[in-house]
């Protein structure tokens, strides 16, 4: 079997599904790796690097498994030959229309974001490995825009208080930006409504903000709040949120748009010259004043929406991500490097979008 590892045409986007130091394990199992001129160059990954790991540079779109980050473009499904394995992030639930294209074009697609987060699955596990580095790069961004330092600092022209960090939302994102924030020196303060991550939360150095609202929906995932709920969710974080001068947030709930935790009215009540990042701008967005892609400032807080952190941290990203991927691959590939797609696996059936053996 070949894999191919394209070039990414998404603007921006820098990470590359596959670095060299990730070919060894499949070379391996007898796999051939074909890798699309250029494709490492936002990773500052050249193609001699590659060969050097055992690659060939040449046409990746024809090989049997073609492996990407961001969703193939409608001109990107038509290089895919039928019968093609395609992995690699898909958004399968707002980009329908594409997989409808893949499946048209006979192409077996796996969409990462799909592959069950079951124990067996974690090294798999792609959304998991890019949260902890938008997680961490949210916080350097905050620590870049806040008008403040992060650590207390005792100097001779003065002492300065540690700056105070919440986080929205303890996920594996959230995990990261406290355990990121603390090591810069805040006070951490972590929020979510599944209660049994203030454990998680305490253990990376922060304290647990108990509003006593819980939803636990299913797999362990937040569910979203009614609407009384979200009012009262909404009240006590507005008073909260007045306490801290940087808040990040990652709430995100599966399939619905992001819920709302800091209104425009929190936004008010912040400190002059404080600092929100919103890591769920793609989904709609955690703060009423959020807008998708952009910096703001409003009532003095500058209000940051990053669009696609780990692209700008495409070395460990892309390190990260190969591990993931060449994870999977290790499920979909037999002893001899033969394709091998057992859809009695779960963790093969879930992570398929369409292709045989799905429809
Ligand atoms: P996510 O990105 O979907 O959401 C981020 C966080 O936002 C979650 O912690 C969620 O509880 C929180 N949230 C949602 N609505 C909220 C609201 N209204 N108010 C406050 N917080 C809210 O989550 P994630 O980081 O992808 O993962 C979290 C879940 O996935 C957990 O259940 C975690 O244990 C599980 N997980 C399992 C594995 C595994 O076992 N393989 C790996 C990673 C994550």
């Amino acid at each position: 079997v070949t894999v191919g590892v394209v070039k990414e045409s998404l603007p921006g986007e820098r990470r590359v599904a596959l670095v060299p130091k990730a070919l060894g394990r499949l070379l391996a199992r007898g796999l051939r790796v074909v890798v699309e001129s250029g494709a490492g160059d936002g990773a500052l990954i050249t193609d001699s690097d590659y060969e050097a790991a055992g690659a060939s540079i040449g046409d990746a779109w024809a090989a049997d498994v073609v492996l990407k980050v961001a969703p193939p473009t409608a001109a990107e499904v038509t290089r895919l030959a039928p019968g093609t394995v395609l992995i690699g992030f898909l958004a399968p639930l707002s980009n329908v229309e594409r997989i409808k294209e893949l499946a048209e074009a006979g192409v077996t697609a796996f969409a990462v974001e799909s592959i069950p987060r079951i124990t067996r699955a974690q090294a798999m596990d792609a959304l998991s490995s890019q949260s902890s580095v938008a997680g961490y790069r949210a916080v350097l961004l905050a620590a870049e825009r806040l008008t403040r330092f992060f650590p207390m600092l005792t100097t001779a022209a003065g002492t300065v208080a540690p700056a105070k960090v919440l986080v929205l939302g303890a996920g594996v994102a959230g995990l990261q930006a406290l355990a990121t924030a603390r090591r810069l020196g805040a006070q951490t303060t972590g929020y979510d409504v599944r209660p049994e991550v203030a454990e998680q939360v305490r253990s990376v150095g922060a304290q647990w903000l108990d509003l006593g609202i819980e939803a636990v929906g299913e797999g362990g995932y937040a569910r979203e709040l009614t609407a009384e709920e979200r009012a009262e969710q909404q009240r006590r974080l507005t008073e909260a949120i007045t306490r801290f001068d940087v808040v990040i947030t990652t709430a995100l709930v599966p399939g619905r748009q992001a819920p709302v935790l800091v209104t425009a009215e929190a936004v008010e009540g912040m400190p002059s010259g404080g600092v929100i990042v919103d890591l769920a701008g793609e989904s709609g967005g955690n703060c009423e004043l959020t807008e998708a892609g952009q910096d703001v400032v409003r009532h003095g807080v500058t209000i940051s929406s990053p669009l696609n952190l780990p692209a700008g941290m495409p070395a460990h990203a892309s390190e990260l991500y190969s591990r993931n991927l060449t994870e999977l691959l290790g499920l979909l590939v037999n002893d001899e490097g033969a394709l091998a797609l057992d859809f009695s696996d779960e963790v093969v059936a879930g992570a398929c979008v369409t292709g045989e053996g799905r429809d």
